[in-house]
């Protein structure tokens, strides 16, 4: 039998999403090219740097240095190991909040780095004076979450590139998930609202491309040298990505999402998924369930274990945060029809609900 990928009908969970018909046209065009190897594939060479650019204009970047990798992971490693390349230290620290995302563990412990851990403020934003504190001479890089993957927040970007300075750090800001939503909001995220050094943004979650295409962006070209290294074989002199043979198809899809989205679909579509995610929040506080406030179009909710494995079982994608809330990722596949849908799962498995679930459109 044939293998078919899973319906995306009832899949709550993922910061991804279907990929834009334009993306998907492209990623099969280019499914088989290799932005790692610029001189033998100068096409997709030249998409990437156009790619690159064009995530410049969505994070407030002219003249944007960067490129597309794997995912946020990749982005947040290489952006880890700028920052230890860059140090003199031996064994230089990272400062993150507690929201920031489990990729700067991983790079922690490939880089042999210090991971300082601090806590995060009442909204679940990073604790200023907790960073200060915990930066210090030794500390490489502040990190600084624009959306974070468990209750969408954003952390106090302008503030926290101030505290890298004084301590002579890089400053990293994790848009991965957030960077295509927060051009649509007041929030101060990106390079042109704060001294940002180094950037990561996924093209492969509210960007609508295909699965791989994360992006490294970098604020001076010169950072990206600390990553060089000489590639004897390749027709160019050196490489600063982590992985060799690369995804042309999610560089591909990348431009041609955003060259069909970039700014008015993708702002329509913020417009959509934070209306869905108020509009869930507000019916599962009426139903008696505390809700994480959605600042950006990710609810939270205080359900049981029993009811969530109950929605599980039904068929629901759905996922918790660290601490066991009920996550549900407004993405572009997320309509309010599958929402009502799931109200009325939810509803139903709520003890004495007497609230009415309404029907919108
Ligand atoms: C998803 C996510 C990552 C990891 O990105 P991948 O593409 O899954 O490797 C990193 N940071 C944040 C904030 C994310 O939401």
């Amino acid at each position: 039998m044939r293998a078919e990928p899973q319906s995306f009908d009832r899949v709550l969970s993922s910061m991804c999403t279907e990929p834009h018909p334009v993306a998907r046209e492209a990623a099969v065009r280019f499914l088989a090219t290799n932005p790692g190897d610029p001189g033998t594939y100068p096409q997709v060479s030249e998409l990437e740097r156009e790619a690159v650019s064009r995530l410049g204009d969505v994070a407030g970047l002219a003249e944007a240095s960067g490129y597309v990798a794997s995912g946020g992971t990749e982005a947040n490693l290489q952006a880890v190991r700028i920052a230890r390349e860059r140090a003199d230290d031996h064994r230089p620290n990272v400062v993150m909040p507690e929201s920031g995302h489990f990729s700067f563990r991983k790079a922690a412990t490939v880089l042999e780095v210090d991971l300082r851990v601090v806590p995060t403020d009442d909204d679940h934003r990073a604790d200023l004076e907790a960073v200060r504190q915990a930066a210090d001479e030794e500390t490489a890089l502040v990190v600084g979450v624009a959306g974070s993957t468990e209750y969408g927040r954003v952390d106090p970007i302008p503030e926290l590139g101030e505290v890298a300075r004084a301590v002579d750090a890089l400053f990293h800001v994790d848009a991965a998930w957030g960077g295509f939503v927060l051009p649509f909001t007041d929030y101060e995220w990106n390079f042109a609202h704060a001294s940002v050094d180094t950037l990561t943004i996924d093209p492969h979650k509210m960007g609508q491309a295909a699965v791989p295409a994360g992006g490294l962006l970098v604020q001076d070209e010169t950072l990206l040298d600390e990553l060089a290294v000489d590639t004897p074989y390749l027709e160019t002199t050196s490489q600063a990505t982590l992985t060799g043979t690369r995804s042309g198809a999610g560089v591909a899809s990348t431009v041609a999402a955003l060259e069909e989205l970039w700014p008015g679909g993708y702002a329509a579509q913020y417009e959509r998924s934070q209306a869905n995610a108020e509009w869930l929040a507000g019916e599962l506080e009426a139903l008696g369930y505390d809700v994480v406030e959605p600042t950006l179009p990710l609810v939270a909710a205080d359900v049981s274990t029993p009811t969530f494995e109950a929605l599980r079982e039904a068929g629901w994608r759905i996922s918790r945060t660290g601490s066991g809330e009920l996550r549900v990722v407004c993405t572009p596949h997320v309509t309010r029809a599958m929402l009502e849908a799931f109200l009325a799962d939810v509803a139903e498995l709520t003890p004495q609900a007497t609230a009415p679930v309404s029907s919108c459109d």
